[in-house]
Order: structure tokens, then sequence, then C-alpha cells
């Protein structure tokens, strides 16, 4: 392109979507968060492709080649949910939708921190147990997902199946990595990570706390804390509002997501991103909604969207670094919400009873 003899090279970056449906509530869940994100930028290409037992039913696997592929070629996936009774006697265990196709894309994808925030929607305060104020809370747990005591060697048992062993384990690097991904989520929040372990007993957490205060004096921008596991637990239902990132190792993590997650009430609502390496400068991810295929309310119109909108507006912010798109599209479920749009799972007196594809519909209309 000749300009005044200079030539002039634009790079449009693809901005390239996998798209896995999966099973159950899956396909109506992620229709709506590809409607809601098209409708609010059209920046993203999305090509959809078999995962779950959907793939199962259709290649006899539950990851086909060209599904890992296509994962492995984009930028970001988002998923629906895999899994159901359908395909819960699978022999061998290894091709059942939850090993075979979640397990896996973890493992092949390298997704080694797990990203969930729990955020009470004002208009939803009823739907938490902990009353009033005390339930508004806005906080996320960056949990690592592949070290630990899940995946510790030697895990087996002796003495004629009467004495069992897990093993804990953790190195250096897994450390580092996990705490430097909880600094970055932190720097898109209020920039308070408090590290989790349990230092006064296990020696994997004295590692942890040392590197992770390493770490903390290195990125002064971040302000890090310290706090024991069991007055963590405590904690998150005493002044759950005291928290922005809570950072810890997988076990812990499991456990802690899942208080926090139940603090707000409802699981339709609930965000996750699986993050791994960096392609370009910025993380790799999966992105996919907390709960599971619904196999009760499948095909009837019936699914919360909004945890899998929520889950391409983390999309947008973690990996495309899109902060404002992702901005409009979490505040125009909050405003459906207000308006008193209500799939049947949340709905209260009062509301407006509506489906799946009619709440996308609202949100859409909030853009
Ligand atoms: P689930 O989360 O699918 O459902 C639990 C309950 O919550 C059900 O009553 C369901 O109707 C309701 N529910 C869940 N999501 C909802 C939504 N968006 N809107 C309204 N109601 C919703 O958990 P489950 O029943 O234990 O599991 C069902 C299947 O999903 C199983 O095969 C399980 O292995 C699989 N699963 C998959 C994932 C995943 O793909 N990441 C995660 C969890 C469970």
């Amino acid at each position: 392109m000749g300009n005044g003899g200079q030539d002039i090279l634009i790079v449009i970056m693809a901005k390239k979507v996998a798209v896995l449906p999966g099973d159950g509530i899956g396909p109506e869940v992620v229709a709506e968060a590809v409607k809601v994100v098209s409708a609010a930028t059209s920046e993203y290409s999305f090509e959809e492709a078999l995962v779950g037992g959907a793939a199962y039913d259709a290649t006899g696997v539950p990851l086909p080649k060209e599904t890992l592929e296509l994962c492995q070629s984009a930028n970001a996936v988002l998923m629906g949910a895999v899994g159901g009774p359908k395909w819960d006697h699978i022999q061998p265990a290894e091709l059942r939708p939850e090993i075979g196709a979640l397990l896996a894309l973890r493992r092949e994808l390298g997704l080694y921190a797990n990203v969930r925030p729990a955020k009470t929607m004002k208009a939803l305060i009823n739907a938490s147990p902990l009353k009033g104020d005390h339930g508004m809370i806005d906080l996320c747990v960056v949990r690592e997902l592949t070290g630990g005591i899940y995946f510790g060697e030697p895990r087996e048992r002796r003495d004629n199946g009467n004495t069992a062993i897990d093993t804990c384990v953790y190195n250096r690097t897994e450390i580092e990595r996990i705490t430097l991904q909880a600094f970055e989520v932190a720097r898109s929040r209020r920039k308070e990570v408090v590290s989790v372990d349990k230092a006064n007993v296990l020696e994997t957490s004295r590692l942890w706390r040392e590197v992770v205060s390493e770490l903390a004096t290195k990125h002064p921008d971040v302000k890090v804390t310290h706090m024991l596991v069991d007055n963590c637990a405590m904690q998150l239902v005493r002044d759950p509002g005291q928290f922005d990132v809570i950072l810890t190792e997988n076990m812990f993590g499991d456990i802690l997501s899942d208080e926090a997650s139940m603090i707000t009430g409802s699981l339709g609502l609930l965000p996750s991103a699986s993050l791994g390496a960096s392609k370009g400068d910025r993380p790799f991810g999966l992105y996919e909604p907390v709960h599971g295929s619904a196999p009760d309310i499948a095909g009837q119109g019936r699914a919360n969207p909004i945890a899998t909108i929520l889950s391409a507006a983390l999309m947008l912010r973690y990996t495309f670094n899109d902060h404002s798109t992702a901005q409009r599209i979490e505040d125009a479920c909050e405003a459906a919400l207000n308006e008193g749009f209500r799939t049947a799972d949340i709905f209260e007196k009062d509301c407006n009873l509506v489906s799946t594809s009619k709440l996308g519909d609202a949100i859409v209309s909030k853009l």
C-alpha cells in the first residue's frame, strides 16, 4: 500500500473464541453468552465444536482431535457444561465427559489457575444465606489447579488397604506462576491479595508463604497479607466484605471457592475462568459457568444464562484485556435483574418470570 513513500502495514489481531456448548443446558446458556457479546461488540469471532457427551455420541470420544485443535488455535475457549446421566456409566471411565473432556482439556491446555469471582447482585441480596448488607460481597478466589495433594505421588493403599496415603507437593515454579496470576487479577480489582495457607503446620505452606512474600516485595502495587485457612473459612462467614482476591493452593481453593460462591446465593450466577500460559501478552483461558449441565431442566428454556454471560465477560477482561466491554456486559446483567427479569431459579414475588433466551434479550436491551 503506497502512502507518500511509506508502506503502512495494518495488522488486525484476530480475537478467536472456540465455543464448546457441551451437554444439557450448555447449548442454551452458551447461545445467550455469544448473543450478548456479539451485541456488545463485533470484535470477536466464534467457532463452535463438539465436546462431552454430545461429542461422544457423534464421534465415540468426548474430546475429538478437531475440538482440541480448535481450542489450541483460539485465544480463548467459552464452554457450557458437560456430562449427564446418559454418559455416567461409559466404560472405560476415561471416555466419560467429565474425565475425558473436562479434565483432559485442563491438562492439554495447561490451565493451572482457577479464577472464581463471587459478587452479590443487589437485586438478589435476599438469596444470600448471610442476611442484609453482610451478604454483599465482591471477591475473587484464585486457586492453584494442577498441583498439591490432588496430584502428589505416592497416592496409594498399604497395609492390606488399611492405610491410605496422599502426598502434598508444591515447587517454587508452581507457586510463583499462580501468585503472579493472582497479582494480575488483583490489578483489575482493588489490588489486595490475601494468601491463604496452613503455614503453622504444613511444609508446603511454609514454602508457599516464603515465595508469595518474596514476590510481594517485588510487586509493591499489590497489597499482600497472609491468613491461615481455618481463619479464612471463619472470616468468610463473619466478614466476607473484607476480601478482594484470595490466593490459595488446590485443595484449600476447592473448599473456599465453594464457600465464597454460596454467599451470593445462586449457582446460576457464578462464572469461572481457568487460565494457562500467555499467548502474546495475555493469558489463554477456558471460561465456563460454575454450574453443571443441569439435565433436570435441559431443553426447557428454564436455565439461567447469567453465569455463562458473566464467564464471557471474564474472558474479555482476562484474555482480551477488554475491560470496558466486560463492564458493560456485567452492568447490563445487573440492570436486567434490577428491572425484575428472572429465570425460575431466582424467581421472587412480583418479578417477571422469563425464559433463558428472553433473559438474554433483556440483557442485550440493557447494553
Ligand atoms: P448442576 O450444577 O448441573 O445442577 C445442580 C442443580 O442446579 C440442578 O437442580 C439444576 O437444575 C440447577 N442449575 C444448575 N445450573 C443452573 C442454571 N444455569 N439455571 C438454573 N438452574 C441451574 O449439578 P449436578 O446436577 O450435580 O450435575 C449435573 C451434570 O453436570 C453431571 O453429569 C455432572 O457431572 C456435570 N457437571 C459438569 C460440570 C462442568 O462441565 N464443568 C460441572 C459440574 C457438574
